[in-house]
């Protein structure tokens, strides 16, 4: 089976991030990690892989930098890796990402697209969606388990009162949640291989995409500081207290 896996790398989430001054994008530092929702998809791709005699190729779209998120994950066991990186994207929306994606993995060809659910940084959890549209595949959304064949694919998708069995002919699209599967750790060997793993860097204009007009990001504001509580001596009737401010929020 020939699975793409979508990996963003982002700035370490350990470090606060930083906003530029003249549009409020992140600033990316040159080392990005992978994002730890992609550890989750990679792991799934590669048991796909290994169950099926397939292959693993990475796609992302960032400021390539040292590539060193790419190479986590290429560390862990995927085959190859496609980046695009190109000024142009700079301030991408999810529209935007999800055209580039996909367009690049169409040219490679694939049986099976593999995603997070939600990124850490930009968690607009709405990418894989409309990577399927674009791919004209289906989209199996919130998979918290999978099991796949040459023929096609089932998920248990999660729901908020347990899951529903969703079936798919390949090709299709997965989105993956955090709890599907425990990614595994690369091994000395897998981080020394994956110096010499192949790595494609392309540009927008080699994909030949029309963007859309794009996103602009007018102001950001820091979230309100939270205000003190406020403290209920209890002389014996503080339950009075309560139960007035519990009707004043209307609870009761
Ligand atoms: C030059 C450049 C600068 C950028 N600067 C920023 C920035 O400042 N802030 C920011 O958040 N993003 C930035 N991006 C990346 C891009 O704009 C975002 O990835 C995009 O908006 C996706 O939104 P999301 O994270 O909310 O996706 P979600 O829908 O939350 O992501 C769900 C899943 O989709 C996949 N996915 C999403 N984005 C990518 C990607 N880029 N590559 C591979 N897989 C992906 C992953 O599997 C992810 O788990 C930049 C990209 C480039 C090329």
């Amino acid at each position: 089976m020939n699975i793409a896996v979508c990996v963003k790398q982002i700035p370490d989430p350990a470090t606060p991030y930083e906003l530029d001054d003249e549009n409020h994008w992140v600033i990316r530092p040159n080392d990005q990690v992978l994002d730890d929702t992609d550890r989750v998809g990679v792991e799934v791709g590669l048991q796909l892989a290994e169950a099926t005699d397939g292959t693993v190729t990475l796609f992302s779209m960032s400021p390539s930098g040292s590539l060193q998120g790419i190479r986590q994950a290429l560390a862990m066991g995927a085959d190859k890796a496609v980046i695009i990186d190109d000024d142009t994207l700079k301030g991408s929306d999810a529209l935007a990402t999800a055209q580039i994606l996909s367009a690049a993995i169409e040219r490679a060809g694939f049986d099976l697209v593999i995603a997070g659910t939600e990124s850490t940084d930009g968690y607009s959890g709405i990418v894989p969606q409309m990577m399927s549209e674009i791919l004209d595949v289906p989209c199996l959304s919130f998979a918290r388990k999978v099991d796949a064949t040459d023929d096609g694919v089932t998920i248990e998708r999660q729901t908020t009162s347990g899951y529903e069995a969703v079936s798919s002919p390949l090709p299709a699209l997965l989105a993956v949640t955090a709890g599907a599967v425990e990614p595994r750790y690369p091994t000395f060997k897998g981080i020394m291989q994956a110096k010499s793993k192949p790595v494609d860097m392309l540009t927008a204009s080699d994909l030949g995409v029309e963007l859309h007009a794009g996103q602009k990001v007018v102001s950001v504001t820091d979230i309100s500081a939270r205000a003190a509580g406020e403290i209920v001596e209890d002389d014996g009737e503080a339950y009075l207290k309560i139960v007035e401010l519990l009707e004043q929020a209307k609870v009761i």
